[in-house]
């Protein structure tokens, strides 16, 4: 092969136990994992708001940024479930640029994976241990995942990763729900393929085993836009497309049918500040509809310290490198609005 083998990596059983969750961490989470759950299976209706910044690029910023989401959640507790988004690994359009944390654990340097397995499990750590919340990532690299997974409450395969097998087939054995994103051509059979596929057991190759996988019954979709041939991007979170995916579920054989709406992406055209006008809108169609509001289980924004983004090496605390996110006041009005709206 045309690739140097640089070093063999910790496995993650010797990276778990030399950074372990202490009793209190593990009773937390699984508490977190079980409201969620209810959500997905239709026992709770409090709105999941999964929100965060598109790449968790800082563990200072990151913790602050999530420890500012604590009174809020209290606030809110009735109504909304939040779950911080800790994205350590970024898709990349072409390939090029910052790959996230776990490449980069300083984005102006060079790659160095092994520092980056442990700079992306010490700051999930802290995250459960300094706020008490259970937290969200993509899962961009399937054998990678049990590095987190003791840590994760909620997973999502990208709009460039839903398409593919081994991530199907790695979502089918995963404990928590995984949102499966539709693909950025936005078509629908894609993402219901994949839901239907995560949900079925299977058997495969996982880290040089020969695995057995019982299947994830709280996979489910995530609507995020998606671009047309002119390269442009289109929305999929108007009315006429939860409809359309109702009628999807309602023809399919699957256990608890649910949608996330991403309001940034494609969806917003990476406006973030369109985002609480998608999120209003979307709450109207549910409440204008049962059976839409049957299948919104909640949102997924891109909010950070700081509005907007900046170049890597930008050097403004707070702000994303990746895509553009809603700043801090916005996001608190946004929460508060939805909760006062719901
Ligand atoms: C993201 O959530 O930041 C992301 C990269 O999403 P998508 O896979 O929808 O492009
Ligand atoms: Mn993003």
């Amino acid at each position: 092969m045309n690739m140097e083998f640089e070093k063999k990596l910790a496995l993650p059983i010797e990276v778990k136990e030399s950074y372990a969750l202490s009793w209190e961490m593990e009773q937390n989470i699984g508490a977190k994992r079980r409201q969620i759950e209810d959500i997905f299976e239709g026992k709770s209706d409090k709105l999941l708001l999964i929100i965060g910044p598109c790449s968790a690029d800082n563990e200072e910023s990151v913790i602050d940024y999530i420890s500012r989401l604590c009174p809020l959640q209290e606030k809110v507790q009735d109504k909304i479930l939040i779950v911080p988004r800790i994205y350590t690994n970024k898709p990349r359009t072409n390939g090029g640029g910052y790959k996230g944390m776990l490449h980069q654990p300083d984005p102006t340097g060079k790659s160095d994976l092994f520092k980056g397995l442990i700079a992306t499990r010490h700051m999930h750590m802290r995250a459960v241990s300094e706020t008490g919340f259970a937290c969200a990532d993509e899962m961009l690299y399937p054998e990678n995942y049990q590095y987190l997974d003791d840590l994760l409450a909620y997973v999502a395969v990208g709009a460039r990763s839903v398409e593919d097998q081994q991530h199907r087939l790695t979502a089918s054995g995963i404990d928590v729900p995984v949102g499966m994103k539709n693909p950025t051509s936005g078509d629908y059979s894609v993402m219901m393929n994949a839901i239907y596929a995560a949900q079925s057991g299977h058997t495969f190759i996982y880290r040089g085993w020969e695995v057995h996988s019982k299947g994830n019954p709280h996979t489910h979709a995530i609507l995020r836009g998606y671009t047309n041939k002119h390269g442009q991007s289109q929305p999929n979170y108007h009315y006429e497309d939860l409809e359309r995916l109702c009628d999807t579920y309602d023809g399919m054989d699957l256990v608890n049918p649910a949608v996330i709406i991403d309001t940034n992406h494609a969806n917003s055209n990476k406006n973030p500040f369109e985002q609480p006008r998608i999120i209003n809108e979307v709450l109207n169609s549910a409440r204008h509809d049962k059976r839409v509001k049957a299948i919104v289980k909640g949102f997924m924004v891109e909010s950070y310290i700081e509005d907007g983004c900046q170049k890597v090496g930008g050097g403004v605390y707070g702000q994303s490198i990746t895509d553009p996110c809603l700043g801090w006041e916005k996001t608190e009005k946004l929460i508060l609005d939805i909760a006062d709206y719901i």
